[in-house]
């Protein structure tokens, strides 16, 4: 899932605050998961902007909605009733779902609540940790299932580094060596001779630094 963190209240109240009519969207999908920006946080946002205005003698119109999925154009489209009565928009999706509002609804200021942070996934109550960064060429095949792009400090692709000590990474002690993981994991499946294969040069311009991406599915294409 895509996870993301909301940011400091007054980095958003600075958002917002030249506004009396705002129209706050949560997203049902990966920010409600990693409790970011769900039903619930958007309840808990719009009592925090109701508490700053009226702590400030301004009065405050926030009217909280939350859809479906923000990154989708069908449900973006029942703003369409919301928006016009409303100053701008307030949105507690990732930066996909900020972006998929500000598109449809070109005249209005749409502002982010979030941060968005990672794709990952959720190692224990309340902890996230980021398992890929879309490099969409995925060598998970041949690393035992972890990813050392998104694992590996250093994103090395024949590791580990000489850093890697007691299975801790040099980076930070407290993360884990993916390559000592992935070593770890081949040798308990038997796989070790894949260790062995020495990677070559990825070729990065299938990850972001290939530009913006798209994907075309000509069959689902209309
Ligand atoms: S190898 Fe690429 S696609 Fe696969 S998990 Fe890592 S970053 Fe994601
Ligand atoms: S110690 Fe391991 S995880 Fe850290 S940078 Fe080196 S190889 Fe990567």
């Amino acid at each position: 899932m895509i996870t993301a963190e909301r940011k400091p209240m007054q980095e958003i109240i600075d958002y917002v605050s030249p506004f009396n009519r705002i129209l706050l969207v949560g997203c049902n999908e990966c920010v409600t998961v990693c409790a970011a920006g769900g039903r619930k946080e958007v309840g808990l946002l719009a009592s925090a902007l109701q508490m700053s205005f009226m702590q400030r003698g301004k009065a405050l119109d926030i009217q909280e909605i939350t859809l479906e999925r923000q990154c989708d154009p069908e449900y973006v489209e029942q703003l369409v009733n919301y928006v016009d009565r409303y100053d701008a928009v307030l949105s507690m999706a990732c930066g996909c779902g900020v972006q998929e509002v500000a598109r449809r609804y070109k005249t209005k200021p749409v502002f982010p609540a979030l941060n968005t942070k990672f794709m990952g996934a959720s190692e224990h109550q309340g902890i996230w940790a980021e398992r890929c960064q879309g490099c969409g060429d995925c060598v998970l095949g041949v690393t035992g299932g972890i990813c050392p792009i998104a694992r590996c400090s250093k994103r090395i692709m024949n590791g580990p580094c000489g850093g890697s000590t007691k299975g801790k990474c040099e980076i930070n002690p407290d993360i884990e060596c993916a390559w000592q993981l992935i070593w770890d994991r081949l040798k308990m499946l038997g796989l070790e001779d894949r260790y062995e294969e020495i990677m070559e040069a990825k070729d990065w311009r299938t990850s972001r630094d290939g530009g913006p991406r798209r994907i075309v599915r000509e069959d689902l294409a209309s």
